[in-house]
């Protein structure tokens, strides 16, 4: 076992990501698979994710800073990898030294482009331009694309390697979410007319998010770009059946849980109130089990409210008080059934036993997304990989991000 001291881990199956990646590759067939590991891999480790969505099939990374891209460069990752936002001016030079595939959408980001590829003289720098077609997040406006295109085509050492795009509501099922997510498919085809029209049609073109892929197939174009669903996630219900129906029963599995070990315990009576506040009396003679994770680990103190449980010995249990900065409490009722010990595990988010808490549920629970939910598990907690042998350059299951 790993020389964990506080018992709390979050434990990262490798192989669960790779065989997520081969079922969107599978799905998207010619379709080239971007595996989006930004933000740590949305708190999996970016690292061990690109390597398991790689071996899945992904032949293109995506990260949202030049951080987070020269980090995959110096673990010795080769494979292009793209910049989903304009990199900074002064991060350009960065950007370009460390091979990453830099987004552009403004002529200042192009013209800072320009100068570190004159003072360089590098081979062609692959760029991808990105237009906005109703996100408005960031982009270049549709009517800019063709003179943004113009001065990137003018510079020998430069290259427009893709035209891109980015959907608001794919996720939406409702027919104004639709009708949208149409209209920005359109948009961006009028964009791409633009562009063939002045001869500077790029190779390549991208436009969907994980439920674009899922739910527009005629928005895999070239290339998806798909995040949560290689973590083994759907934004919505409705996309996980559409996911199986796309895929012959396909389904992605969760890639995270997070885990923790009961660290102490004590009989409490009825009526007594444990944890700040006082919040809640218990309704009977209990168990309370404390388990060492708390607030600054990613577990919201808001959960309490919620009425959120844990799985011991395969039991949900719910929360005997609010959550604090470093410890939950558990009301573990009765003794008996079964009876709850120092040192059993405790799961958060996962399966044990029949039972699974699922980031969903805590998302639908906090009126957030899943996303949220599995990028907020903090650095404090340590990710344990398991069943990466092979994958992750390791024989043995091991640890990564222990702080
Ligand atoms: C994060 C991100 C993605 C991945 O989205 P998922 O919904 O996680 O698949 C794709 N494209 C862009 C521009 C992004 O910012």
């Amino acid at each position: 076992m790993v020389d964990r001291l506080r018992p709390v881990w979050a434990e990262i199956d490798v192989d669960a990501a790779r065989r997520n990646a081969e079922i969107l590759k599978g799905m998207v067939g010619s379709s080239a698979l971007c595996a989006v590991v930004k933000a740590d891999g949305y708190g999996h480790g970016a690292v061990p994710m690109a390597r398991a969505a790689l071996a899945g099939g992904a032949e293109w990374l995506a990260v949202a800073l030049v951080e987070e891209g020269a980090l995959l460069r110096e673990v010795g990752i080769d494979v292009p990898i793209l910049l989903l936002s304009e990199p900074p001016v002064d991060a350009m030079e960065e950007a370009v030294a460390r091979r990453l595939v830099p987004t552009v959408y403004t002529h200042a980001g192009v013209q800072a482009l320009k100068r570190v590829v004159a003072a360089e003289d590098v081979s062609p720098v692959d760029v991808h331009l990105k237009v906005d077609t109703g996100m408005h997040r960031v982009g270049a406006d549709p009517a800019e694309a063709v003179s943004l295109a113009t001065a990137i085509a003018a510079d020998p050492r430069l290259r427009l390697g893709a035209l891109w795009t980015h959907l608001a509501v794919a996720d939406g099922s409702g027919p104004a979410d639709i009708e949208f997510t149409r209209t920005q498919l359109d948009r961006f085809g009028l964009v791409l007319d633009d562009l063939t029209t002045a001869a500077l049609r790029p190779p390549l073109i991208h436009v969907a998010n994980s439920a674009g892929s899922i739910a527009f197939p005629a928005a895999r174009l070239d290339m998806v770009r798909c995040g949560i669903a290689l973590y083994g996630l759907c934004p919505t219900p409705e996309l996980a059946t559409q996911l199986s129906q796309a895929t012959g029963g396909g389904r992605v599995e969760p890639v995270m849980s997070l885990r923790a070990e009961v660290s102490f315990v004590r009989w409490l009576d009825k009526g007594e109130r444990p944890s700040y506040g006082r919040r809640r009396p218990l309704a009977e003679r209990s168990i309370v089990a404390t388990v060492p994770i708390g607030y600054a680990d990613g577990m919201p103190r808001r959960l309490f409210d919620t009425g959120v449980e844990v799985l011991i010995g395969g039991v949900r249990r719910p929360l005997a008080g609010v959550v604090t900065m470093d410890h939950i409490l558990v009301d573990c009722g009765q003794a008996g059934v079964p009876p709850v010990t120092v040192g059993d595990e405790v799961v958060l988010i996962g399966r044990q036993g029949r039972e699974e808490i699922t980031a969903t549920e805590w998302a639908d629970r906090l009126g957030t997304i899943n996303y949220e939910v599995i990028c907020g598990i903090g650095p404090r907690v340590p990710r344990v990989l398991v069943n990466g042998d092979g994958l992750t350059g390791d024989s043995a299951d091991h640890e990564i991000g222990a702080a």
